[in-house]
């Protein structure tokens, strides 16, 4: 580990409320949290208290509320080395999941706009000096056919993602863009929900995005670790840390509520960047009154010249999942996306213990969706799950899950801590569980296969009498029987 210099901004005290990165990601603090989770990691009385503190607690309205933990605290429970405990924070990251979102799964898929990048990130394929991947960027008209082709899946909402390069993606272009998808309407298909994955940028263009109706902006700190990331983005606008750092607080000024984080495991070690992402939640809340919408949990991918070995950071199964848990634990408010980065098993394990969200059918290309084959030439990483979302769907079901498409909260404006209000209500069986059936209902109708239209039919059955609400429920049956009998969609 590097000593900070006397006298520099690294020694300063950690400050959750500062508007500098180098103080609410304090290295030291980082530093001070891996040594206090070391001394306590088999503190079985501590780490049991922690748990306890964790637990969701029900008032007599069946409220349910949850404590979270601070980032030391979670940290702890990371660094646990004994055995019973660790099955014991499992099963509580399952029962936080299924309190706070039930068996529910949203769907979604990611769109490259363009590859064109002009940073030089050592672990991105897009990297500017890199010859092998053919660069390109989608005109309007192809989106249009990426767009249908996703609609035609039965996608409803998308995360679209773009390198960095003012040039060839100028925000103009990711505005022009937004605009075009939110207005391909191709018999039942439409795309309620653009969630947004670009580059750091300015208060004023994150009020532009904001304006063009995006749902969640996601950007990835990929490393916290400073000088690592330094090191990883040697070239380019993204090389500079506070600028990347600072981009949610920036979002946040330009009027977006709801942003998602994540960081790139594999990259620097797994432990510092848990506590790294678990202050950078907390910053957020303490300056912003809302925590972060999602995180992400993405990991290093083999991609054109790009060879995850070349980074020794990589994680083994084991700890992702044990990583997703202590997240789950530690932020029970925030949602939880996880992509096709990862194998249908990884992802069947993950679902339980603390994921919220996962994209289906990906293609990382940029014009993908509009070829037959899954093109190679300008990818992004290699997918490793590769099923249709036919059959994500359907396997999603098999495991006891509700496949769900809303878009209800943003686009009535339940974003940000309006959001978290519906979450702590306990009205979410009355008002995301309906809307999830409904959407189910939808792509049943318009989109299913025979075999996943029979299974989803009767699980809808099954599940609208879990609506506790029984004026509620009746409305949701009405809405669900004329999405089967009708045309009308989007209730
Ligand atoms: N260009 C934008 C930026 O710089 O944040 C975002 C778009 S980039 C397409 C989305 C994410 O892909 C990055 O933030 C990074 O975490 C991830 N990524 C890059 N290379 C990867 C690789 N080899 N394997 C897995 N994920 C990768």
């Amino acid at each position: 580990e590097f000593e900070p210099e006397e006298g520099s901004i690294m020694s300063t005290i950690y400050n959750p409320k500062s508007s500098k990165a180098e103080e609410f990601i304090s290295h030291e603090e980082i530093l001070e949290t891996l040594a206090f989770a070391d001394e306590h990691k088999n503190d079985r009385a501590y780490i049991e208290s922690i748990l306890e503190k964790a637990r969701p607690v029900y008032d007599e309205r069946g409220r349910v509320h949850c404590d979270g933990l601070s980032h030391r605290e979670a940290s702890v429970l990371l660094a646990c080395e004994l055995p019973d405990l660790n099955e014991k924070m499992f099963k509580l990251a399952e029962e936080i999941k299924l309190a706070f979102y039930g068996n529910r799964i949203v769907l979604f898929a990611p769109l490259y706009l363009s590859n064109y990048c002009v940073n030089g990130c050592v672990y991105c394929p897009y990297h500017a000096k890199n010859k092998d991947i053919a660069r390109r960027k989608l005109s309007q008209e192809e989106i249009r056919k990426e767009v249908i082709a996703l609609q035609d899946m039965g996608h409803k909402r998308l995360a679209l993602e773009a390198g960095e390069d003012p040039v060839h993606n100028p925000i103009e272009y990711i505005l022009e863009s937004i605009k075009t998808i939110y207005s391909i309407h191709h018999k039942n298909g439409d795309i309620r929900r653009v969630n947004v994955n670009i580059a750091a940028t300015t208060v004023e263009n994150y009020r532009k995005l904001k304006e063009a109706g995006i749902g969640t902006y996601i950007l990835f700190q990929e490393t916290y670790h400073k000088e690592s990331y330094e090191q990883l983005h040697p070239t380019g606008p993204k090389h500079d840390y506070r600028y990347h750092t600072e981009a949610m607080d920036r979002a946040m000024e330009g009027g977006i509520d709801d942003v998602g984080i994540g960081v790139l495991f594999g990259l620097d070690k797994y432990r510092y960047e848990f506590a790294g992402l678990l202050m950078h939640a907390e910053h957020l809340e303490a300056v912003h009154g809302v925590g972060p919408h999602t995180i992400s949990v993405p990991r290093l991918k083999r991609a054109s010249d790009i060879d995850p070995s070349q980074f020794d950071n990589g994680i083994d199964d084991e700890i992702f999942e044990k990583i997703i848990a202590c997240i789950r634990i530690a932020v029970p408010y925030t949602g939880m996306i996880i992509s096709t980065r990862e194998s249908e098993a990884v992802r069947g394990r993950a679902l339980s213990i603390g994921i919220s969200q996962i994209s289906g059918a990906s293609r990382t290309s940029v014009g993908g969706y509009s070829e037959e084959e899954r093109p190679h030439d300008t990818e992004q990483f290699d997918v490793s799950d590769q099923r249709s979302l036919d059959e994500v769907v359907k396997w999603l079901m098999d495991l006891g899950y509700l496949p769900s498409f809303c878009t209800a909260c943003y686009r009535e404006g339940r974003t940000g801590d309006r959001f978290m209000a519906l979450c702590k209500s306990g009205q979410i069986q009355n008002c995301c569980h309906p809307n999830a059936l409904m959407t189910l209902a939808e792509f049943l109708t318009d989109y299913a296969s025979e075999g996943t239209k029979k299974c989803g039919e009767d699980l809808i059955e099954k599940e609208l009498l879990t609506i506790p609400n029984e004026k509620r429920r009746n409305i949701a049956k009405d809405h669900i029987s004329n999405i089967y009998e009708s045309n009308k969609r989007d209730f």
